[in-house]
């Protein structure tokens, strides 16, 4: 309180350094966790549901801690984000999947798209095109095989620098997408000035579609058609939502219906 400002700052600090002492404990992991080979890729199927076939894969980080176990992405991106070790994890996550498509192509298995996450602090921090040209060139990778997800809140910040990067990526033959679409606070009409190619419905749409109602689902298709986009609806878990948006002329999806994300290995054996 005002009155007696000392006591509260002790309490408040008790506080503070419990929570910075595991954070820095976790921070301090997760920057050993590359060279510790702690990290790795899980890769989820996009299907073209008209003939059930693998167009695609998403790349999702995966983190396992010696002493915690698995620890989900949600948890650990965030830090990663705040302490500015995104930039080397998110080249980390770009070169490893781009290394594993280029596998996948040299041993015949012709999958045309990977996408990747992409965080904002990436577009702040670095030359993001640099590195991913880069890392393009060292793995003798097409430019035209990779996509990256953006989120809404990305745009919506965006800087004259984000989409700068951005049309430099596109001129270059790689494609965005507009990752958990419909979740941000944005408004439509930036979509028609960004050079994107894809949208992802967002899987809390494709839940409501068939309890509530797809007023919503319906809508985005829709808009996608009409700006000339591509649509993909993730988090798909039933036959029934798969059919239903399949009517509605969506035919890329993305779930648990499909697949689970899968290491490298399974993938292979599943598909190939
Ligand atoms: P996201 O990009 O929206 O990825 C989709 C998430 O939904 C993934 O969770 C995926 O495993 C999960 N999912 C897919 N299909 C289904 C389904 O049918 N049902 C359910 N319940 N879930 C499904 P995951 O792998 O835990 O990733 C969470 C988030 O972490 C991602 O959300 C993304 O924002 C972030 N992330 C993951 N990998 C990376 C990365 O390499 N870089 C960055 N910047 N972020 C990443
Ligand atoms: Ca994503
Ligand atoms: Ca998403
Ligand atoms: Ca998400």
């Amino acid at each position: 309180s005002k009155e007696r400002p000392g006591t509260s700052f002790h309490f408040f600090s008790e506080e503070m350094d419990i929570r910075s002492y595991e954070s820095i404990k976790l921070e301090n992991d997760l920057y050993r966790a590359i060279e510790k080979e702690e990290l790795f890729i899980h890769y989820q199927p996009q299907i073209d549901y008209r003939n059930n076939e693998i167009v695609g894969v998403e790349a999702l980080l995966r983190w396992k801690h010696p002493e915690y176990g698995l620890i989900p992405p949600d948890r650990f991106i965030p830090l990663a984000e705040e302490t500015g070790l995104i930039v080397q994890i998110g080249d980390w996550v770009l070169r490893r999947a781009c290394q594993q498509l280029k596998k996948w192509h040299d041993e015949g298995f012709a999958l045309p798209r990977l996408s990747v996450n992409l965080s904002v602090h990436q577009f702040e921090q670095t030359d993001l095109f640099g590195s991913i040209k880069k890392i393009l060139n060292e793995t003798g990778l097409d430019p035209s095989f990779l996509e990256l997800e953006l989120t809404e809140n990305l745009i919506v910040k965006n800087t004259e620098l984000t989409l700068e990067t951005m049309k430099q990526l596109k001129e270059y033959g790689i494609k965005i997408a507009i990752d958990d679409f419909g979740t941000g606070y944005s408004s439509l009409g930036y979509l028609r000035n960004l050079p994107i190619s894809k949208l992802k419905i967002d899987k809390s749409f494709v839940d409501q579609m068939l309890v509530d109602d797809a007023a919503i689902t319906n809508t985005i298709i829709t808009l996608a058609k009409n700006l000339n986009l591509e649509v993909i609806a993730e988090g798909v878990e039933t036959k029934e939502q798969a059919d239903y948006l399949l009517e509605q002329d969506c035919v890329l999806m993305q779930g648990y219906y499909f697949s689970r994300p899968l290491d490298a290995e399974t993938l292979t054996n599943k598909y190939v």
